[in-house]
């Protein structure tokens, strides 16, 4: 019997081995060997079991009885675990037969495919939705600028709203301060019209012999005697009032013209257009002392006093003048009172010059009664 030395591959202890039988080519089996464990000892490429797996001979893979035994332990170990692991699958095979049976295969490639179609033709339909998606947006985007400008307008015309409203108040504002002012226009308008102007700008004032007017005395007495001055002054005052009066009522004489000019006024003759004869009704020097030179002109001041009077009769009916004109006279109770100066009293010439004042400040009222009413 032939002993040899080894080592075992995998404690690397020295073994010493009995061979029973040997090899027919031992010799190069022996070198193969040797250098298959070699080969596996210096490089641990070789796995020990696909060594111990590969021998033909004891001698070509040996282990100690230890390691032998651990190994074939730990291989009854992995070989129960694979036992297990191969009746899961079996399980799962028959589970996966029961429940996919083989033949719905086909049937399950046709869904497969019918899966596939309907994914071609969900990507289809997103593709367009990401289109619309898409031009959804733009159109959204160009409303959010139409709507921002449309906000701006709106802001522009609020403001513009704003500003009429507060124009429209104050307008009104004005508007009723303004009509204020007019019902108080119209107040002081009223009073106005119910003021006889003339009476304001004509103060005729008879008290006892002596009339006056505007503060002129008219008339003449020796124990209170008045310069010409101022009866000059009161004629004219009394010519201004009649051409009033008369142009108030929208008539003329058809030949006696009043002028008045103040201190040196008189009555003017008129024939077919021409200046025939003016009466003057100014004097000069001490009234009642003689030829004043305003006798003429008194005549026809009468003459014209009794044309307006009758003018204002025409047009009134019930009115009566105080004092009838009689020729050159007026008359109070059927008594006659010259108005010239010529053979004349003092006392009785200024009761005729009151008297006539008294007559004109009558037509006066009665011209302002005449007035229509506005
Ligand atoms: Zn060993």
């Amino acid at each position: 019997m032939e002993q040899r030395s080894y080592i075992c591959l995998n404690c690397q202890n020295p073994l010493r081995l009995e061979f029973a039988q040997r090899r027919p080519d031992s010799a190069d089996s022996e070198k193969k060997s040797e250098t298959v464990i070699t080969e596996a000892l210096t490089g641990h490429s070789r796995n020990l079991m696909k060594l111990i797996s590969d021998a033909q001979f004891p001698s070509d893979a040996p282990v100690c009885n230890d390691c032998s035994d651990a190994l074939v332990k730990e291989m009854d170990a992995q070989v129960t675990t694979l036992d297990d692991e191969v009746k899961t699958y079996q399980t799962y095979i028959t589970y996966l037969k029961e429940n996919h049976p083989t033949t719905a295969i086909p049937e399950l490639k046709a869904k497969l495919q019918n899966v596939a179609d309907e994914e071609r033709d969900l990507e289809l339909q997103l593709k367009k939705l990401l289109c619309e998606e898409e031009a959804i947006d733009t159109e959204l985007q160009t409303k959010r600028r139409a709507a921002e400008a449309s906000s701006e307008t709106s802001t522009e015309l609020w403001k513009k709203y704003r500003d009429n409203l507060r124009q429209v108040f104050d307008d009104q504002d004005e508007l009723h301060s303004l009509e204020s002012e007019r019902q108080y226009a119209e107040v002081q308008h009223r009073k106005l019209i119910d003021t006889n102007v003339l009476d304001l700008c004509f103060h005729i004032w008879v008290d006892g012999i002596v009339g006056e007017i505007n503060g002129f005395r008219l008339g003449y007495l020796k124990e209170a005697p008045v310069e010409f001055t101022e009866i000059n002054a009161a004629l004219g005052q009394i010519v201004l009032l009649l051409e009033i009066l008369l142009e108030r009522i929208g008539v003329q004489h058809h030949e006696l013209v009043p002028v008045a000019m103040g201190s040196h006024s008189y009555i003017k003759l008129r024939r077919n257009g021409n200046d025939i004869e003016n009466y003057a009704l100014y004097g000069q020097g001490t009234p009642l002392s003689g030829s004043s030179g305003i006798d003429a002109g008194i005549r026809r001041f009468l003459q014209l006093l009794e044309f307006l009077l009758k003018e204002l009769k025409d047009r009134n009916k019930n009115f009566k003048p105080p004092y009838q004109i009689h020729a050159e006279s007026l008359v109070d109770n059927g008594v006659k009172y010259n108005a010239v100066m010529t053979l004349n009293t003092d006392v009785r010439w200024s009761r005729a010059m009151a008297l006539m004042l008294t007559d004109m400040k009558a037509a006066c009222a009665q011209c302002d009664a005449l007035r229509a009413p506005i």
